[in-house]
């Protein structure tokens, strides 16, 4: 019953290469009942995607995906069920997007002292008339030549330490929960096991995330391991969290996962859709 439900992925609206309705006729298509679309940074493509999915008979459920900045690190977190006219989040995320510009310029400035030119100009040309982000910039890299794929193509130009890497500053983890929580939304970190936080930033980040009203994280997520949806059961445990779970879906060959494939959360887990009325489809 687990894959049925997908709270995480991506549309063009951000990085993702399916355009909103191409997204949901793909969830339908492999088994999905009740999708989250959480774009990087941007409401954009929750109205369009909700009308397609009552198009497909799936329940919807609007998200977003936000940017962090939390002790020096980047860490996204989920915000499920928000409003997509709350005045204040949408302000917010206009303010991001309009860094993420100027953030995508010096990123081009980056690799332009290493002899790769046109690359703001690249990067757009696959980002069409969404955010800029670094996955932009890695299919552009690729497509010039720069390294064989994707993920090659990261660890060479786009990370720490390396000529495309930007260290941005991102919105608080305090405002993110608030905006989130304050659109009516419930705020959830996203792939807690990506951050490389050693035991004792991972039990201070629960225990802040709690503190401002974060009430999830995820446990089964693309972006995780098999090991670790266990080990993020136990935190979410400790911490009293419930737990989310999404493939993380950017499209066709860009994607840590299918969609239709994530499996049954650990026993033990209070799934954060437990009460919503979105989710009654899956008890059907
Ligand atoms: P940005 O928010 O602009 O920093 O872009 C981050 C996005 O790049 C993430 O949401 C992923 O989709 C993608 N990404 C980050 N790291 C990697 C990686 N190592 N390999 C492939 N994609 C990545
Ligand atoms: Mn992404
Ligand atoms: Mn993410
Ligand atoms: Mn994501």
């Amino acid at each position: 019953m687990a894959a049925l439900i997908d709270l995480h992925c991506h549309s063009t609206i951000s990085d993702g290469l399916l355009a909103p309705e191409a997204l949901v006729a793909h969830a339908a298509s492999r088994g999905v009942r009740v999708l989250g679309l959480t774009d990087h940074d941007d409401l954009g493509g929750l109205a369009i995607a909700k009308e397609a999915a009552k198009r497909h008979g799936i329940a919807f459920v609007n998200g977003v995906e936000i940017s962090v900045t939390w002790k020096r690190r980047t860490l996204h977190i989920v915000g499920l069920k928000v409003d997509a006219e709350n005045a204040a989040l949408k302000s917010a995320l206009a303010g991001v997007r309009s860094a993420r510009d100027a953030r995508a310029r010096e990123i081009a400035a980056g690799l332009e002292k290493v002899g790769i030119m046109g690359a703001y100009e690249g990067a757009q040309s696959f980002s069409k008339q969404s955010i800029m982000t670094r996955s932009h910039f890695a299919q552009f890299l690729v497509q010039a030549g720069h390294a064989k794929n994707v993920k090659t193509v990261f660890k060479k130009y786009l990370v720490k330490g390396k000529p495309g890497f930007v260290d941005h500053q991102w919105m608080s983890l305090e405002e993110a929960v608030t905006l989130i929580k304050g659109s009516g939304g419930v705020a959830v970190i996203a792939h807690p096991g990506r951050y490389d936080l050693g035991f004792v930033n991972m039990h201070l980040l629960m225990h802040e995330f709690r503190g401002y009203g974060g009430e999830a994280i995820e446990v089964v997520t693309g972006s995780h391991t098999p090991p670790q949806y266990d080990q993020f059961a136990t935190i979410a445990h400790r911490f009293s969290l419930k737990a989310s779970q999404g493939s993380d879906y950017h499209g066709p060959g860009l994607s840590y996962m299918e969609m239709g494939y994530l499996p049954d959360l650990p026993k033990g887990c209070v799934p954060v859709w437990q009460d919503w009325e979105e989710a009654q489809l899956l008890h059907a």
